[in-house]
């Protein structure tokens, strides 16, 4: 499939560094794709951003088919851009889509589609410390229609937005809130697809938290309300004595890149790394014997986010001093060196644009 190609008749003026935040500004260009039953996908285009016209009727208005995704492109030293492992992305884009019944796409033609289009948009990746140009592809239900059934017709789009250091003054230690009101996904369900509904259906708890004082909700499981699974919307890890600890995937759980990444260089720094059930019981007893080192959450958006301080059942309690610990740090560092290309690409994760 040929790439068609519109440029902008202007171009849009480009953010100083320290006025980009997360997810308010739009490149001059998108990408766009069609799907439907005869043709298939088709007709991918790079064209000016703009409106996507739908129906009032259009499905994912109201039921919520659609899926997306979350990357980054980093600016490295010498002015290349690189992708970091943006393969597993469109994987899981794919995985997303099949829970969803959305038809799959090539991801090779997808990864070069969008190679393309941030050669196009090249000088949008901006290069302060810590900046980047977020991507997020999404794929979303596109028939006119009211019925509740999959939808026949699908847009996949490309969007790209500048954003500034997640940290600007500096890496931080959050305080989370355990929610036993709430749960983020259940057993069975599409815990596991990065799908529209997760996001509108976790927004109640993060309210609830922001109005207790808490940055974040920390998830329970769906069914006992016993075993942790995420943090916010990221992946979330424990240092308990020397054990590295992550919930195992269970099907309610995002399959974090973050997270995989920080298991890989864990196992690789010889650390002893748990993907196994962790109970927020065991949590709390590991935190009165002084076991509890370090909590950290996982994701593309913060790399890794230092937990500070947990509530749970109207406690408090103080994890690693209220300090960035040791390998909430290291593991920050490492994976931000490989992101934009400041260390060995060891594990051959980078891409280059
Ligand atoms: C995207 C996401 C994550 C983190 O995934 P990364 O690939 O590391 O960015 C974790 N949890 C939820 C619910 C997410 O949506």
């Amino acid at each position: 499939m040929d790439i068609t190609i519109t440029k902008a008749e202007s171009l849009k003026t480009k953010p100083e560094a320290d006025r980009l935040g997360f997810g308010t500004l739009f490149t001059d260009h998108m990408f766009n794709m069609d799907y439907d039953p005869d043709r298939g996908w088709h007709s991918p285009r790079i064209e000016p951003y703009g409106p996507i016209a739908m129906e009032p009727s259009t499905m994912v208005l109201h039921y919520g088919q659609g899926v997306f995704e979350g990357l980054k492109a980093y600016r490295t030293a010498g002015g290349g851009i690189q992708l970091f492992r943006p393969q597993e992305n469109l994987k899981r884009l794919n995985n997303s889509c099949r829970m969803l019944c959305i038809p799959e796409f090539d991801e090779g033609f997808l990864l070069q589609a969008l190679k393309k289009l941030l050669q196009i948009e090249k000088e949008w990746v901006p290069n302060a410390p810590e900046t980047s140009l977020y991507i997020r592809p999404t794929i979303v239900a596109m028939d006119p229609y009211l019925g509740v059934r999959a939808s026949h017709t699908y847009r996949f789009f490309i969007i790209l937005s500048p954003v500034g250091a997640y940290y600007p003054e500096g890496f931080n230690p959050v305080k989370i809130q355990v929610t036993r009101k709430h749960v983020r996904a259940v057993r069975g369900g599409v815990g596991e697809a990065k799908t529209l509904g997760n996001y509108a259906a976790s927004l109640l708890a993060g309210d609830k938290a922001h109005q207790a004082g808490y940055t974040q909700v920390l998830w329970l499981d769906g069914v006992e309300l016993k075993y942790v699974e995420e943090v916010g919307s990221m992946n979330i890890f424990f240092v308990i004595g020397d054990e590295l600890v992550t919930p195992a995937l269970n099907g309610s759980i995002l399959p974090g890149i973050t997270r995989d990444s920080v298991l890989a260089l864990g196992r690789k720094w010889g650390l002893t790394v748990s993907e196994r059930l962790i109970s927020i019981d065991e949590v709390v007893t590991a935190h009165a014997s002084g076991q509890l080192k370090e909590i950290f959450g996982s994701g593309t958006a913060a790399v890794i986010s230092p937990v500070g301080e947990l509530n749970y059942d109207g406690r408090s309690f103080a994890i690693g001093g209220n300090q960035v610990g040791p390998l909430a740090q290291k593991f920050y560092n490492a994976i931000t060196e490989i992101q934009y290309g400041a260390a060995d690409d060891a594990m051959g994760w980078v891409e280059t644009v």
